[in-house]
């Protein structure tokens, strides 16, 4: 036995991580602010209840970090209520379950295909809370919602509760629209922020509690700076249900050491964020249209692309999502194999695109130059323009030169693992 093998093994995937193009949409980097709060104390320690009112002694300088922790999510997402306790996304979509539904409810999601999150269907979280899960009508050239045909099956079926935002997202989602119509059948509004709550916090993007939803859940590393946690806003009617059902409804502790990481990347958003948001758009913008000049079927044409941190490639001409993102990692470039609206379940192992996310690219300061760097060491991979080690020699060389976490109070490395110095 020797501990030694583990450290070997997160040396070669820190280096490896370090000499690629990070292009999955789900994930970003920590500044060492944050990542300092991960190796404290805190993680050693339970806090089960609320601010003040805790079941076990120790807790008070706790409770001073969860107390910054909810007053700078209300500040941040001008909420009402804020909990900062579900541990992670999907926990805090149980969570809204359990405080807007009852067993046996029918709810409106977006089906998986469309863009929707595993959690808002039956084989996930929707499903364990015994819920009935239809989807909305969805129109794949708009990639959105259609407004007019979810009228008419919503009064017809009468759902509690409608859920919207996406993991595969390229535009602002009609929120005041869907309030509209729960307001005529007495149906929630829940809108899960998990991938663009950075892009909210940063004022880039639609606020859902803004334009009506009365429940925001949402992960808060994302494009959000913090550690794998998540939280939940709401309006204030809802907010004993809704502490209820995260505690003692779905967590007990609460992971002390990040949620201070998330006061600290709260801070960062709070002073860094706008910056930051909007050069992820652009960057995704510049992204897209490059790949689109360089011939590619990128989704969302007419309307402009992108407005989040997320491009949509249709890669069936060659060979499928599964064939082009593994071509891709073998050049560097780490992105993942993604369903289009038009896939079937069934095709999840080879789908017909791919989704490219520059929220963290966007953190250590890649713009829109860099963008075009990228598109074409992408379309050199996927047309075999040249082998895979010349791409990766390109991908290490440029990204040699962005191994800073911007956007933050320290400036710190990016890949910090001491073995690799
Ligand atoms: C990623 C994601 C989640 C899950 O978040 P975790 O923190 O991984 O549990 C939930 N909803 C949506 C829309 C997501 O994209």
């Amino acid at each position: 036995m020797n501990p030694s093998e583990v450290f070997e093994i997160i040396e070669k995937h820190t280096r490896f991580m370090r000499d690629s193009i990070p292009l999955i949409a789900s994930e970003n980097l920590t500044s060492l602010s944050v990542r300092r709060c991960y190796l404290s104390d805190l993680g050693h320690r339970y806090a089960e209840g609320k601010v003040g009112h805790r079941f076990y002694e120790g807790c008070s300088f706790v409770d001073e970090i969860e107390e910054r922790a909810v007053d700078l999510t209300k500040k941040i997402f001008e909420a009402e209520h804020a909990n900062v306790q579900p541990i992670s996304g999907v926990v805090a979509n149980i969570a809204a379950f359990f405080a807007l539904t009852d067993v046996g409810d029918t709810i409106m999601s977006i089906s998986v295909p469309c863009g929707g999150h595993i959690s808002h269907d039956t084989v996930s979280a929707a499903g364990l809370r015994g819920l009935r899960v239809i989807h909305y009508p969805f129109d794949n050239e708009e990639m959105n919602i259609n407004v007019d045909e979810t009228r008419n099956v919503a009064l017809r079926e009468k759902p509690k509760l409608f859920i919207l935002g996406s993991s595969l997202i390229l535009f602002r989602q009609p929120v005041k629209e869907i309030k509209e119509i729960a307001d005529e059948i007495g149906a929630y509004v829940m809108y899960d922020a998990s991938h663009v709550l950075g892009l909210i916090a940063g004022k880039a993007f639609q606020n859902p509690l803004k334009e009506g939803a009365d429940v925001m859940t949402g992960s808060t590393h994302k494009t959000f700076f913090g550690p794998q946690r998540a939280i939940i806003a709401s309006k204030k009617e809802l907010a004993e249900k809704v502490d209820r059902a995260v505690f003692p409804g779905v967590v007990s502790n609460h992971h002390l050491n990040t949620l201070a990481g998330y006061v600290v990347a709260a801070m960062e958003i709070l002073e860094f964020g706008q910056d930051y948001a909007k050069q992820v758009v652009k960057n995704a913008r510049a992204l897209a249209e490059e790949l689109y000049n360089l011939g590619y079927k990128v989704l969302g044409e007419k309307k402009g692309f992108t407005e989040t941190h997320q491009v949509a490639v249709d890669v069936r001409d060659f060979g499928g999502g599964e064939k082009v993102a593994k071509t891709l990692e073998n050049a560097g470039i780490v992105l993942n194999k993604n369903l289009l609206p038009w896939d079937s379940l069934e095709s999840t192992d080879n789908p017909s695109g791919i989704r490219i996310g520059v929220q963290e690219v966007t953190r250590i300061g890649m713009g829109e130059e860099e963008m075009k760097i990228i598109a074409e060491i992408i379309d050199a991979a996927i047309k075999e323009k040249k082998s895979a080690e010349e791409l990766r020699k390109e991908v290490r060389e440029l990204k040699e030169r962005f191994n800073i976490i911007k956007y933050s109070f320290d400036q710190s490395e990016a890949y910090i693992f001491p073995e690799l110095k």
